[in-house]
């Protein structure tokens, strides 16, 4: 299948590598191979390669270049955060989090629970929001650590993290956010912000996979996950991806030109998609907060209808998306999120999630228009004549 043939709405799950950011990376693959921390000029010619990327994510999220430390993912970058929070303090082994997180974050607090941890998990809203005042009361004096995502990668739902983390540093507590989806969707500004620790990742926006960040605040002390060499200023050992360390610079470069056109044109792609969808689709609905929600992101759910099989006849038409979470694709249960939200499981298994990026164009949102309504009829009538 070529990347011609299809229409991609599924830019939650990953994104196309901008080709500005190809042609910055592969001369990191070819000629410029020495070893960042080479003394001799070979090598520190890649080291300041390194500083630039290092500069570009900084100014994107609003923080110092030393509080940006590379990793392998968003996964690794959450791992590390929670890790280092629990062996910070041996008399604070409590975490809170909220039941509607990545499985970067779910599937860790789980493990950790079934090794003695105390996880409080924070219920949502029928908008997916979080009881903020519920989450001040969660917080004790031996929580280690409150983690909560920034955006929702299923229904785009933003919470109010500036507000979260002012409640969490009141208690003197740490605070993570997952921002994976978040960074290059809307601006982000670290300056003021009381966040400790925020995890982004290269392939949702623009860049290649697996490579992240960590942003670890100045003043915040850290247990290092992976120990060896001394790079990432002695917080993530092991040689650098130089390659998709330069693309990731790159691409936050590319992120903070295109911002207007993320919250502008990408947002009128998905609530053009949108409005045409619940308009001649009877029964859909949008699930999550429509006004505090990223731009690109529309969560569907269709009266009536097996999303798995919805899918499958647009994957015919090469339209790409998804039902529940991509990490969960396969396997038998309904999306984690929407349950939480309170939706029925029948509801949560009728529901697909459009995701948009500034490489779509026009006509393919217009296909998109009258494609999805023909499918989902074609599926209802095949429903009711059996
Ligand atoms: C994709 C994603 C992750 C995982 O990032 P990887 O780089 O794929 O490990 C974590 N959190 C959210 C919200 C995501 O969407």
């Amino acid at each position: 299948m070529n990347a011609s043939d299809i229409i991609y709405l599924d830019n939650n799950a990953t994104t196309r590598v901008d080709p500005a950011v190809v042609e910055e990376m592969l001369p990191y693959l070819t000629d410029f191979y020495g070893n960042p921390s080479s003394g001799y000029r070979f090598g520190s010619q890649v080291g300041k390669a390194l500083d630039q990327a290092r500069e570009r994510v900084a100014n994107l999220i609003g923080c110092e270049p030393l509080e940006v430390i590379f990793t392998s993912c968003g996964t690794e970058s959450t791992n590390a955060s929670i890790n280092s929070a629990l062996l910070m303090d041996r008399d604070r082994q409590h975490i809170i989090t909220t039941r509607v997180e990545h499985s970067a974050t779910l599937k860790h607090c789980e493990t950790l629970a079934k090794r003695g941890y105390e996880i409080t998990w924070l219920g949502v809203d029928s908008n997916g929001q979080i009881d903020l005042a519920e989450l001040e009361r969660s917080i004790r004096s031996d929580t280690a650590l409150v983690t909560v995502m920034w955006a929702n990668n299923e229904t785009g739902v933003l919470f109010p993290i500036e507000e979260i983390a002012s409640i969490v540093r009141k208690k003197n507590v740490l605070f993570h956010t997952d921002a994976v989806q978040t960074i290059g969707k809307i601006p982000v500004n670290l300056a003021d912000a009381k966040i400790n620790f925020l995890s982004l990742s290269g392939h949702k926006l623009h860049c290649p996979k697996g490579v992240g960040v960590l942003y670890i605040n100045k003043r915040t002390k850290f247990h290092p996950f992976s120990i060896g060499g001394g790079q990432e200023f002695g917080k993530r050992a092991g040689t650098q991806n130089v390659a998709s360390i330069v693309a990731l610079g790159k691409g936050c470069e590319l992120a903070g030109q295109f911002m207007e056109h993320e919250t502008t044109a990408v947002r009128a792609m998905r609530d053009e998609f949108e409005s045409a969808i619940l308009n001649r689709v009877a029964g859909s609905r949008i699930n999550g907060d429509p006004i505090n929600r990223l731009p690109n992101t529309s969560n569907l759910a269709f009266e009536g209808i097996d999303s798995e099989a919805v899918l499958l006849l647009l994957d015919q038409h090469g339209i790409c998306c998804s039902s529940g979470s991509a990490c969960t694709t396969g396997s038998v249960h309904a999306s984690h999120v929407l349950k939480a939200m309170g939706f029925s499981e029948e509801r949560a298994r009728a529901s697909l999630r459009f995701s948009f990026s500034r490489f779509n164009t026009a006509a393919e949102v217009q296909t998109a228009i009258e494609v999805v309504p023909q499918v989902i009829e074609k599926l209802r009538r095949i429903a009711n004549a059996a």
